[in-house]
């Protein structure tokens, strides 16, 4: 069995109305899928998180590599590409790229041994996991403080146990906003905050003290990514658990969070941290340091049914009868090919999502659906 060709597949959707978080602004949705076709016809499928069209570049950069190569070596390939870049990579682009085409390398050893991805990382400790709902981001002309709070009653309506809302736009709004949805959401359901590293620490610090009466199970990147003295700062000075790490990439940016404790929630991003090879690492360290894992997942199904391998092969920590089970980030924001793009979409029921069985990643793509949202060219 040898890698023949190695594909990218852009996706491309204008949204008639965007939406922002505190970093980054939604008027369109793009994501990048990797296929990576062998010569016995066997295909494997993975995503990069991050922009599209750079990932799909250094996708190709590292295409050449590939070709010609036994796709079971999945370490010996995660540790060549892994080289090519070092000096000028070690996290970014260069990293983002390489999960999906690692995702992609196990989703055809999988096919390969004819069992889904969960069973090759050690087995599966569950069928299905609860999701939490991840949404309630800043829409032009719209009043945040009603619109996130009637969002969020739907999603607990539908059956979320728990529910992600933004912030990091403005300390006083925010608190209204977080007052709002817990009103909304009543008491017995989960909330969780995401700062989207838009504040700084006396900010963060303030917001945490504050939020902390609404009963708010984390809170997610209060400060930029680059400042762990920040993070450690926003730990000590307020009560709610810290949680990050959607940006750090790979054992050697997961290191100093863990090991020096600026974060109580690792959130490693199976398709940006390094792909199953490279999370595997990273969920071990965090277990080492006894810092909980809850993966963070923004993409496609493609990128949904990896985290569900992953999930279902995480082992409960600390073992006990009842143990704290891990769960699922769910995207509620518009993409209309989110499940469009997989024959058997993965939508959940009563907040719960099953975890595939079937070999890989438990997929199957729908090419017509790619065709219909591959990015345009222009004319
Ligand atoms: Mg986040």
């Amino acid at each position: 069995m040898k890698i023949s060709a190695v594909h990218t597949h852009v996706l491309d959707v204008p949204l008639a109305q965007a939406f922002e978080s505190a970093s980054m602004r939604f008027d369109r949705r793009q994501h990048v899928l990797v296929e990576i076709v062998c010569d016995d016809g066997t295909t494997g499928w993975g995503e990069c998180l991050g922009p599209a069209l750079p990932n799909a570049a250094v996708v190709k950069a590292y295409a050449g590599r590939l070709v010609g190569r036994d796709p079971l070596e999945t370490e010996k390939l995660w540790q060549e590409l892994y080289n090519l870049f070092r000096d000028q990579g070690q996290r970014g682009l260069a990293v983002t790229a390489l999960s999906g085409i690692d995702v992609a390398l196990w989703d055809i050893k999988g096919k390969r041994f004819g069992v889904p991805v969960s069973v090759l990382l050690g087995g599966r400790f569950r069928e299905s996991v609860k999701a939490y709902a991840t949404g309630s981001f800043r829409k032009d002309g719209v009043d945040r403080v009603a619109d996130n709070a009637q969002e969020c009653a739907g999603h607990v309506a539908a059956g979320f146990h728990a529910v992600k809302i933004k912030i990091g736009f403005d300390p006083a709004n925010d608190l209204k906003v977080i007052a709002a949805v817990r009103e909304a959401i009543g008491p017995q359901t989960r909330l969780m905050i995401d700062a989207n590293h838009g504040y700084d620490v006396v900010e963060a610090v303030k917001v945490g003290k504050a939020a902390a009466a609404f009963d708010i199970d984390w809170f997610e990147e209060p400060v930029i990514p680059e400042q762990l003295g920040a993070y450690r700062a926003v730990r000590e000075g307020q009560p709610i658990p810290v949680a990050g790490g959607e940006t750090w990439h790979g054992r050697f940016g997961f290191k100093e969070p863990i090991e020096t404790r600026a974060i109580d929630i690792a959130q490693p991003d199976l398709c940006g941290t390094g792909g199953f090879t490279e999370m595997k690492r990273v969920a071990d360290l965090a277990a080492l340091h006894g810092v909980r894992v809850v993966p963070h997942v923004w993409g496609t199904a493609v990128q949904i049914a990896a985290s569900l391998q992953f999930i279902a092969a995480l082992p409960p920590d600390p073992p006990r009868r009842e143990p704290i089970e891990p769960i699922l980030e769910f995207d509620r924001t518009h993409n209309p090919f989110r499940q469009a793009i997989v024959t058997k979409p993965i939508e959940h029921e009563k907040g719960v999502v099953a975890i595939p069985n079937a070999p890989g990643l438990g997929i199957e793509i729908d090419r017509a659906a790619l065709d219909e949202f591959r990015l345009k060219e222009p004319a």
